[in-house]
């Protein structure tokens, strides 16, 4: 579905990512872990079409998208959640639901609202789905709330709620378990197992909680130093060696 190409990106004179290459097939929830600094989000700010690579292409079903802006990926159904979760504090959940920034950057909030206004007065189909996704997700009961009133755990289900009122068919997760509890930490597992099973959802997971990793991903694939090192089940790279010293902690 995604096909990462030997790309390369360098700021100045770091070299942040080194020719990394890998596939994300369609169906699969693929893992991407490493050390910080080893160039996971720069390689995520790629694909998303937030930064072009210095070398290298990223193809989309097989089209080229190197470098195209992330409202036309967006539009093509590739979707990318960040580290810190982009809510709109001062808007409610459910309302956060019907505002769905086409170019994900908040650049547009401004077309955004005045599109919001008109969903929240006409458009049924959209107040339904906003119900699906609050029940799927589980946070009927903080719907009316101010999204900014929840804690970091919710506001990560918020984030994947948006990118379920989406057509989305390919979503690149910026560590969906960071600061998040235990508790919340099984919800959003299981969110994006029956996401991945029930509708079909590919996704792309960085994450530094390798239990989640455990469960979610296959294949998983290892960065450290801007290079791709290892690839493999979670099982299979815990016994690698070049693994566990650059990442598991020997
Ligand atoms: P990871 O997500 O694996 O922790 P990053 O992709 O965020 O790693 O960072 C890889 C390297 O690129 C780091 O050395 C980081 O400081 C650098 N870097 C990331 N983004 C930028 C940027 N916009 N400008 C300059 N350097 C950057
Ligand atoms: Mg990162």
């Amino acid at each position: 579905m995604i096909r990462i190409d030997n790309v390369s990106k360098a700021f100045g004179g770091l070299q942040a990512v080194r020719g990394v290459s890998f596939e994300v097939t369609q169906g699969s929830i693929t893992g991407l872990i490493g050390p910080n600094g080893a160039g996971k989000s720069t390689l995520f700010n790629i694909v998303a079409g937030l930064f072009s690579p210095s070398s290298g292409r990223v193809l989309l079903d097989g089209q080229d998208i190197t470098g195209l802006p992330p409202h036309t990926l967006f539009h093509r159904g590739l979707v990318r959640t960040f580290q810190i979760p982009h809510e709109f504090s001062r808007m409610t959940v459910r309302e956060n639901l019907m505002v769905v920034p086409p170019d994900q950057s908040g650049e547009n909030l401004f077309n955004t609202w005045l599109r919001w206004g008109k969903v929240k007065r006409q458009d049924s189909e959209v107040l339904d789905r906003v119900d699906d996704v609050l029940k799927f997700l589980e946070i009927t009961h903080v719907a009316d709330e101010l999204a900014g009133n929840l804690s970091g755990g919710q506001k990560k289900l918020l984030d994947l709620g948006r990118t379920m009122m989406t057509d989305a068919k390919v979503v690149l997760l910026d560590e969906p378990g960071a600061g998040v509890n235990r508790t919340l930490l099984g919800k959003i597992r299981e969110a994006i197992l029956r996401l991945n099973r029930e509708r079909g959802y590919t996704f792309c997971v960085i994450e530094h909680d390798m239990d989640l990793i455990s469960a979610l991903c296959e294949p998983v694939h290892v960065m450290a130093n801007g290079a791709l090192i290892a690839s493999g089940s979670m099982e299979a790279l815990r016994r690698n060696e070049e693994v566990r010293e650059a990442y598991l902690g020997g």
